[in-house]
């Protein structure tokens, strides 16, 4: 077919106030703000000129009426994608339970609760009612932390990593740390703990092998210039076979022996024992804290099951150096997160409910029947959307736990299993995840797999939908 030249498709194209007279544009109008809908309408003239200038000119048959259709209809789906949030929810069906692309932990209703109220209204957020002095941001949080933890003093800051960054800013700045080899992880890869380290201006000081780190490797690398002995979680690898890590409690006594402190790195440190939901044995929060070491880190919304955070336990004279330093400032945690943690924390007062409250540790706990059944009745509902155009079945699979935990258990699940007559499992995977509502399925063996450990109950109906619609 052939084309007008790009001086003949530019002319055709119509001018914002033509575009923005038209009836369709008029409804867009309507409904949304002025300027957002001039803006999308200059946009869309400006692509469509790029388009003719790149050498994509218009067709013969084009005329001023059809580049006018193709300008509204370019306007009416730019509107439509600014008006609608960019961070939206998304059904999680790949059975990874602490997704950090997903936004980790889903928080209990009396955290989301919380949050709403504290977001809606002036709060006491830095304000002692009792005196109407100045109060402290941390002051809700210490007395649960400590209680659920058995620690002397805490203090939270906005996550893992910059919990991290200001222990070893204030105890270690210009001194040397020593680490295992391996313990040098990195985490969500962007969380490096020899970068973490070089960041906070404490010297990096490597002992023993990846593999096997003794007791005497630390004691051989103590000099005048060391500060700290730490002690990472290596949460999300795990050395196995011909292996020796010294432990916390080694750690903690050659730290007594040098008058040195230990930290103790946790990353996903859990308040409770999940090795009832079947998952390898890790000790807790409070354990570690019993074994001794002056300051310990972990994550709000790992396995705590909260706001994105990063919560310090400890002794009290090195929490208190740490809220004196400057850094704490940039890295504070703002009301939001203070109303979520504290509502989460508050669910761990009572351990009998917690499972129940808490949707990060109801998926993990969620036994086979349990998940089976879940299965079978989103089986059921997928086979009415998608008809006869695809083959649906309830099998066994595993799912993983996520955020750096737990790397190597596998908890047994139930998944739905999907293969179309017309469509790839790769090409349903990305439909799916660009969709309304997005949905994020995992693809194994040729089919497109949803594991409903992932999937609330509410959320059954709309995932089906979803399928339906892509395939
Ligand atoms: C996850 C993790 C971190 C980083 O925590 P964030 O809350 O994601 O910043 C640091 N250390 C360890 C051992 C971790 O597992």
């Amino acid at each position: 077919m052939s084309k007008k030249s790009w001086e003949q498709g530019v002319r055709l194209l119509p001018s914002v106030d033509e575009t923005l007279r038209d009836d369709r544009v008029a409804e867009l109008l309507a409904v949304y703000p002025r300027s957002m809908v001039v803006e999308a309408v200059r946009d869309s003239l400006a692509g469509e000129r790029r388009r003719l200038l790149d050498g994509d000119p218009a067709e013969e048959d084009m005329d001023e009426n059809s580049c006018l259709d193709l300008i509204v209809l370019r306007t009416t789906e730019a509107v439509r994608k600014r008006a609608c949030s960019n961070l939206q929810p998304v059904i999680n069906a790949t059975g990874v339970v602490l997704h950090t692309n997903l936004g980790r932990a889903l928080l209990s209703e009396n955290a989301r609760r919380a949050v709403y109220e504290i977001a809606s209204s002036y709060s006491n957020l830095e304000l002692e009612l009792t005196t109407g002095r100045r109060g402290s941001r941390y002051a809700p949080l210490e007395p649960v932390l400590t209680s659920l933890t058995g620690a002397e003093a805490a203090l939270v800051v906005n996550n893992n990593a910059a919990a991290v960054l200001l222990a070893l800013s204030t105890l270690a700045k210009e001194r040397e740390v020593v680490v295992s080899r391996g313990q040098l992880v990195e985490i969500g890869g962007s969380f490096r703990i020899p970068e973490v380290m070089a960041q906070s201006g404490a010297r990096l000081v490597e002992v023993g092998a990846t593999n096997k780190t003794y007791p005497d490797d630390y004691r051989k690398a103590i000099n005048e210039q060391t500060a700290l002995l730490l002690h990472v979680h290596t949460s999300n690898y795990r050395i196995i076979g011909f292996t020796r890590e010294t432990t916390i409690n080694e750690l903690v006594e050659i730290g007594r022996a040098y008058s040195l402190p230990v930290m103790s790195d946790l990353g996903s440190g859990s308040l409770l024992d999940l090795s009832r939901f079947g998952l390898p044995g890790e000790p807790t929060v409070r354990e570690v804290v019993a074994a001794g070491p002056d300051v310990i880190t972990f994550s709000g919304d790992k396995l705590l099951g909260g706001p994105q955070a990063g919560v310090i336990a400890g002794k009290r004279r090195y929490i208190d150096k740490m809220r004196k330093h400057p850094l704490l400032r940039a890295i504070r945690v703002d009301k939001m997160t203070v109303a979520a943690l504290e509502a989460t924390l508050r669910e761990y007062l009572d351990e009998e409910l917690i499972v129940e409250k808490m949707p990060t540790l109801q998926m993990l706990a969620a036994g086979s029947s349990q998940l089976t059944e879940k299965a079978e009745s989103l089986a059921g509902l997928v086979r009415g959307a998608v008809e006869n155009k695809a083959e649906v079945e309830v099998g066994k699979g595993f799912s993983v736990v996520g955020g750096g935990s737990f790397p190597s258990a596998e908890l047994p699940t139930a998944i739905v299993k999907i293969n179309s007559r017309a469509t790839s499992a790769g090409d349903l995977q990305s439909a799916l995840m660009r969709g309304k509502p997005a949905v994020m399925s995992r693809v194994q063996d040729g089919s497109l797999i949803l594991d409903v450990r992932t999937v609330r109950d509410h959320e059954l109906p709309a995932l089906a939908a979803a399928i339906g619609k892509v395939i």
